[in-house]
């Protein structure tokens, strides 16, 4: 059992993602979605991601108890000179959330609260992807801000923002939340507090011929052809869901497809903690179970990065073995 109150925590984490997201919707909106591609001008995810790093970790500053926050970013880049544009960008948008009395300076700090490095004498901390899916966002499509709460290298708590997922009800964005032993939730990513909150879980299906899977959109992320190899040996025929984002892991939780395949396109590129802390406890709070490629369980006790997982496969706990199985067949990890 946590020492801490984790349903307190739970709702600090909820109220900071609710605040990034708002951020994260309003650079969306704002996209001129083809000339920014054409462009490949990734300006507009670079302030989105800045800004939803510099609010959530402020709010969780003002709300919660714990105080180390692992980011992925930090505001290095934008303290230099030549960023004055980007900079300012993320300082409006921070105000329009906090209030126009936020210097810039305070803006930065903000963001450099997420700078911690962890290791092994931090008892507990956040690790925050303040947006998971850039090439999602930059398309319209999914992405997620993700925070996880992790405890003597276990992930305790997780929270994702969703914004182009439907929420329960069916009106846009959803937050998912977990806490261990507790279940997982969804609610409306524009509620406040626990309003329209429903319990969720994962498929019952436990034959994997009737089962969807979904993977990555990025072929550089999760090798496409090797998954397409398992899903024909599980006589799955429906197509891959592919998705970018942790929303696979909200979409597995939610029941709407049974598995989730990451497989490594390279033996040296090691997973990052922020790319599955919260996904993973959703998935399993709802029924699922989440391992590596090889089986093993994720293992947060190793710094920025699961030193010693490869890959990640999340089901509906029901198909996992089988699915294990696959995986070992076709995937040469040693
Ligand atoms: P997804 O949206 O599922 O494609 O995942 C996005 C995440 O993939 C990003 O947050 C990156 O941290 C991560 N990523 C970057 N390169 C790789 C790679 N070679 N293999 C797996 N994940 C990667
Ligand atoms: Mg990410």
């Amino acid at each position: 059992m946590s020492k801490i109150d984790l349903s307190a925590e739970l709702e600090a984490a909820v109220v900071a993602v609710r605040d990034a997201a708002r951020v994260c919707q309003s650079v969306q909106r704002n996209l001129v979605s083809a000339a920014t591609l054409e462009k490949k001008d990734r300006s507009p995810v670079t302030v989105a991601d800045f800004a939803s790093q510099a609010l959530v970790c402020s709010s969780l500053a003002g709300n919660s108890r714990i105080a180390a926050i692992v980011g992925e970013e930090d505001a290095g880049e934008l303290r230099e000179a030549g960023a004055e544009s980007v900079r300012e960008k993320v300082v409006e948008h921070v105000r329009s959330i906090r209030g126009g009395q936020i210097s810039d300076d305070q803006a930065l700090d903000w963001i450099d609260l997420g700078g911690v490095t962890p290791d092994s004498s931090i008892e507990r901390y956040w690790t925050l992807d303040p947006i998971d899916g850039t090439k999602g966002f930059l398309r319209g499509e999914q992405y997620a801000i993700a925070l996880g709460l992790i405890e003597h290298g276990r992930v305790v708590l997780g929270v994702l923002g969703c914004p182009n997922l439907p929420g329960p009800g069916g009106q846009a964005g959803c937050l998912l939340t977990a806490v261990r032993g507790k279940g997982a939730g969804a609610r409306p990513l524009a509620a406040s507090g626990r309003e329209g909150a429903t319990a969720i879980h994962v498929s019952p299906i436990e034959t994997t011929s009737a089962a969807r899977f979904c993977e990555s959109v990025e072929s550089g992320h999760s090798d496409q052809g090797q998954s397409a190899r398992i899903a024909a040996a599980l006589d799955i025929t429906e197509e891959p869901v592919r998705v970018d984002s942790q929303a696979k892991y909200a979409i597995v939780a939610r029941g709407e497809a049974q598995i989730y395949l990451r497989l490594p396109t390279s033996r040296e590129y090691r997973e990052k903690i922020w790319d599955h802390a919260a996904g993973m406890i959703i998935v399993e709070e709802a029924g699922g179970r989440v391992t590596d490629a090889r089986g093993n369980e994720l293992d947060f006790g190793h710094g920025r990065m699961l030193e010693n997982n490869a890959g990640v496969i999340a089901t509906n706990g029901r198909l996992h073995d089988a699915v294990l199985e696959a995986v070992a067949r076709f995937v040469d990890l040693d």
